[in-house]
């Protein structure tokens, strides 16, 4: 029976020690926390969690509009932060119990301590070395610290989710995934919030369009953006404020100061370097099969750097543990991922969903693209749900039809952006993608009319 090791619980780690133990290995995995990683314990569920409550404020404000009556006024409506607090610690129990029961069940060994790697094959942890035919590296990442906001006073991600309390004034600094979908929940719980981010406009990489409207949402929402601008400092003022001083030589005063500029691999301190393995800046090298430079030894998730997302770390761990196993059967890896087909989401009011290129990277990519957009404003569900913000754009290739991508920026956007991803992991043309009914009424039948704007589009031949 072959022996893996795995080094981190996190959405990574757990998915390729489950793949590993469900092909019959032998599995050790090492957490020095908890199973679920960042993602269960302070990341992607507790997030949800805190703005499903978002949801239900935003909905309780505009009950008047559904003919609701008896609601209490906006100005009424008020968040319990321990009740939510209570809440988000009771969906993340549950769901990192049900990960330690698939763990027990698939008889896969959880280690709960810190792993060293002290050979290719070795892995030291709680005073004792585990041998492996191979070891897969899934340590995750940590918030960037600036120097700037270095000091003890400044919110992470995880103090943010902590909910100790309600900051009257907020200030976020990076205007990031991270940082725009807590803008909009502490927005909602009565925060006045600003977002100082350094690039001229939010989300930078993402589709243009989709960043005006987010932008012109969280002004609607109240948020107060500062962009092209940096906190260059930060200090303590009396009463327990917060200083920031800005680029643009004016200051900003706060309750509580929030570092959101981003994520890198953690990857230091635990044997790596000094067993050699090959380094890009902080994140570990591997080729297409999550192979690092030494024999044996796997890397995947946030710690490889590539797409610092949570369904690609579990996509990712469970190629690696696949290419692992091969390679002790004697037969070649042959697990790769199509980093084009995964989906990215912002949870935000509204809700922002893409996968594949957007237009301007298209065209960088030497396509020809052409576009079909439809907005939810002409679609019978949305309208009938009050939720008529939004559009759907999907992307193809002028002369053979090829989807290339798809945006999505409004109410179920995250849920719908998988239709396009399974369009784009079957490599679908644009009549391939049409040939699909939706059931009506549903907003997902939006992806039927971009597409048909779309074929209209097309050179005659690839229709
Ligand atoms: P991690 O989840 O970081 O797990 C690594 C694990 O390894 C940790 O549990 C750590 O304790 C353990 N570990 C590290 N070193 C050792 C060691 N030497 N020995 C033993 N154990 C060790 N992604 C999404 O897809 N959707 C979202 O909505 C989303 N929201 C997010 C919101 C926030 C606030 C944050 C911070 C992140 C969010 N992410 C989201 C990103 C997502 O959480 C990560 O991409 C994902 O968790 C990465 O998985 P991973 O397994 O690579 O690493
Ligand atoms: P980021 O999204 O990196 O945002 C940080 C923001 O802070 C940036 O806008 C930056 O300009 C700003 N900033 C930096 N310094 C300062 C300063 N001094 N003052 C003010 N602002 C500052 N991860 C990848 O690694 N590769 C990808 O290709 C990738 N694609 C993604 C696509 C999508 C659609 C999504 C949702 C996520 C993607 N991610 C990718 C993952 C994302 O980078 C991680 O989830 C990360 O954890 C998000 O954290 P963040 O918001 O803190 O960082």
């Amino acid at each position: 029976m072959p022996k893996i090791s795995i080094i981190g619980g996190g959405p990574g780690g757990y998915a390729a020690a489950f793949e590993a133990a469900a092909a019959g290995a032998e599995v050790t995995l090492f957490e020095s926390r908890r199973l679920g990683g960042a993602c269960l314990n302070v990341g992607c569920i507790p997030t949800k969690t805190i703005l499903r409550s978002a949801h239900v404020v935003r909905d309780l404000a505009r009950a008047g509009e559904f003919a609701v009556l008896g609601a209490p006024g906006a100005e009424a409506v008020r968040v319990d932060l321990d009740a939510l607090r209570s809440r988000k610690e009771a969906v993340v129990d549950e769901l990192v119990s049900q990960l330690e029961a698939t763990a027990r069940r698939l008889k896969a060994q959880v280690v709960s301590s810190q792993a060293r790697l002290v050979s290719p094959t070795t892995v030291a942890a709680d005073g004792t070395a585990y041998e492996a035919d191979a070891v897969i590296i899934a340590t995750g990442s940590e918030p960037v610290i600036l120097p700037a906001l270095a000091e003890p006073f400044v919110w992470t991600s995880d103090d943010a989710l902590a909910l100790t309390e309600l900051p009257r004034e907020l200030i976020i600094v990076g205007g990031g995934v991270i940082g725009v979908e807590f803008a909009c929940a502490y927005a909602a719980f009565g925060s006045t919030v600003h977002i100082v981010e350094l690039a001229p406009s939010l989300l930078p990489g993402f589709d243009a369009r989709v960043v005006r409207m987010l932008t012109a949402a969280l002004r609607e929402q109240g948020v107060q953006l500062h962009l092209g601008t940096s906190v260059e400092a930060a200090r303590q003022a009396d009463g327990g404020r917060v200083v920031a001083a800005l680029s643009d030589g004016s200051e900003l005063a706060a309750d509580v100061l929030f570092s959101a500029v981003g994520r890198v691999p953690r990857t230091a301190g635990f044997g790596f370097e000094e067993l050699g393995l090959e380094y890009d800046r902080r994140a570990l090298k591997v080729d297409e099969y999550f192979r690092t430079n030494i024999g044996g030894v796997y890397a995947v998730g946030d710690a490889i750097g590539k797409m610092m997302l949570a369904h690609t770390a579990e996509a990712e761990g469970r190629a690696a543990a696949r290419n692992a196993l091969a390679a002790l059967a004697g037969e070649a890896p042959a697990a790769t991922i199509n980093y084009r087909a995964i989906p990215a989401c912002v949870y935000t009011l509204p809700e922002i969903a893409a996968v594949g290129l957007h237009s301007a990277a298209a065209k960088e990519a030497g396509y020809t693209p052409v576009s079909g957009m439809l907005k939810y404003a002409g679609n019978g569900k949305a309208l009938a749900e009050g939720e008529s913000e939004g559009y759907v754009e999907l992307i193809a290739d002028r002369q053979t039809g090829e989807l290339l991508g798809c945006q999505i920026v409004g109410a179920h956007a995250v849920e719908l952006i998988a239709v396009a991803a399974g369009a784009l992991t079957a490599q679908m043309t644009v009549a391939d993608f049409l040939r699909t009914v939706y059931a009506h009424p549903t907003v997902s039948e939006l992806l039927h009319g971009a597409a048909e704007l779309l074929a209209a589009k097309l050179e005659v031949a690839a229709r």
